[in-house]
């Protein structure tokens, strides 16, 4: 089962939505990540899960393994969600794909307990002005005092295993978040009460430590993106690739090599890449194209196996000769049969919308 079974004559495909995770410094977002691995993992199944490189990807039977009863998986055509593993807003804001940001969706996480602060504020700044879609997820709901954890459930049912008093102070926090959302310009709700996701944002009560919560986030993001996503996610397989350079780094035996995420078409080993790098865009004939070995032959076997082409969305190491000038946030992309000069020319037009002249070094 690939993306590719979803292609019409066309050869366009949906390819899965790019997820960030964004949220003020101890607020959860690394140990959400975790929990969304942790939970796909634990299944022991081939294909629940893969890891990326810089990203996890949870194809969309495993979203609704996870939902259970919360998603019918007929529902929707996306192929599932690929998370970028690098969590906070400053990876966020300087990944950007053609202008726009490198992710399509967002999770904003924020602690129950502590509601907004001030790397919340510049979250959602961002968001606001990338127009990103996103979702709350109200963290830690297991500190509520009293509570009494649910591991791995919706939040209803959670909800109905607590105490009054429990669910009482929980809904009083959720509000003072929702009145917190509303004094910076965002009509929200808790996520079940939304009937537009387009005007008011969603609320969901999760918590990284149980689990509790996390099959509604999944739902919720692939509802969506489903809905708002659906078009921008239409991308030509077969075309030439883009992608964004993650992070610069030598790979024994390989020399320097870029970790990417490709947001449209395809990369094959035997491709010419483009690249933004602190001088002059790179133009390198691809050496190898490296992916994580699945977890299971890690031990016995090198980390990474090479692979012949990858196709978006996926995050992927390449090596390549010259690559030492790369630059992360830079854009990649595949030069197949195009004019080598356009090609060139429109990585130094993104490179100056980032604020980057080759000038300027
Ligand atoms: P980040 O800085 O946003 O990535 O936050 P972390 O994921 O590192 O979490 C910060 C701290 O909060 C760690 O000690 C976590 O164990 C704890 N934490 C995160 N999520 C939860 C949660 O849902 N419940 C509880 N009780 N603790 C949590």
């Amino acid at each position: 089962h690939t993306d590719a079974d979803a292609a019409d004559s066309t050869g366009e495909t949906l390819r899965t939505p790019i997820v960030a995770v964004l949220g003020h410094v101890d607020h959860g977002k690394t140990s959400l990540l975790d929990r969304i691995r942790g939970s796909t993992v634990i299944d022991g199944e081939a294909g629940a899960i893969t890891q990326h490189i810089g990203a996890t990807a949870v194809p969309l039977e495993t979203v609704s393994e996870i939902a259970g009863s919360l998603v019918d998986p007929t529902d929707f055509d996306l192929p599932g969600l690929l998370f970028i593993d690098t969590p906070g807003h400053h990876s966020f804001s300087t990944l950007r794909s053609r202008g726009g940001a490198l992710a399509d969706i967002a999770i904003l996480v924020i602690d129950v307990n502590d509601g907004f602060q001030p790397q919340t504020i510049e979250a959602i700044d961002i968001l606001q002005r990338t127009e990103t879609p996103f979702v709350v997820a109200a963290n830690k709901v297991d500190t509520t005092p009293g509570w009494n954890p649910q591991e791995n459930t919706p939040i209803q049912g959670s909800y109905d295993a607590q105490s009054d008093r429990a669910r009482s102070t929980l809904d009083e926090r959720l509000y003072d978040l929702i009145g917190d959302l509303s004094d910076h310009d965002f009509s929200a709700d808790m996520y079940w009460r939304v009937q537009n996701f387009a005007n008011n944002v969603g609320v969901v009560p999760v918590s990284a430590e149980t689990g509790e919560g996390v099959p509604d986030l999944l739902t919720v993001l692939m509802g969506l993106s489903q809905r708002y996503l659906k078009d921008a996610m239409a991308i030509d397989v077969d075309g030439p690739g883009a992608g964004t350079v993650l992070e610069v780094k030598e790979q024994k035996g390989f020399g320097t090599a870029i970790d990417v995420v490709l947001y449209d078409g395809t990369v094959t080993a035997d491709d010419t890449i483009v690249v933004g790098g602190t001088g002059d865009p790179i133009v390198t004939d691809v050496r190898a194209l490296l992916q994580p070995r699945p977890l299971a032959e890690i031990r016995t076997e090198k980390r990474f196996e090479e692979v012949e082409s990858v196709t978006a969305a996926a995050g992927l190491k390449i090596a390549a000769p010259d690559l030492d000038s790369a630059m992360a946030g830079a854009p990649v992309r595949v030069l197949r049969n195009r004019q080598r000069e356009d090609i060139v020319e429109e990585v130094e037009a993104e490179l100056a919308a980032l604020g980057v002249t080759t000038e300027e070094q």
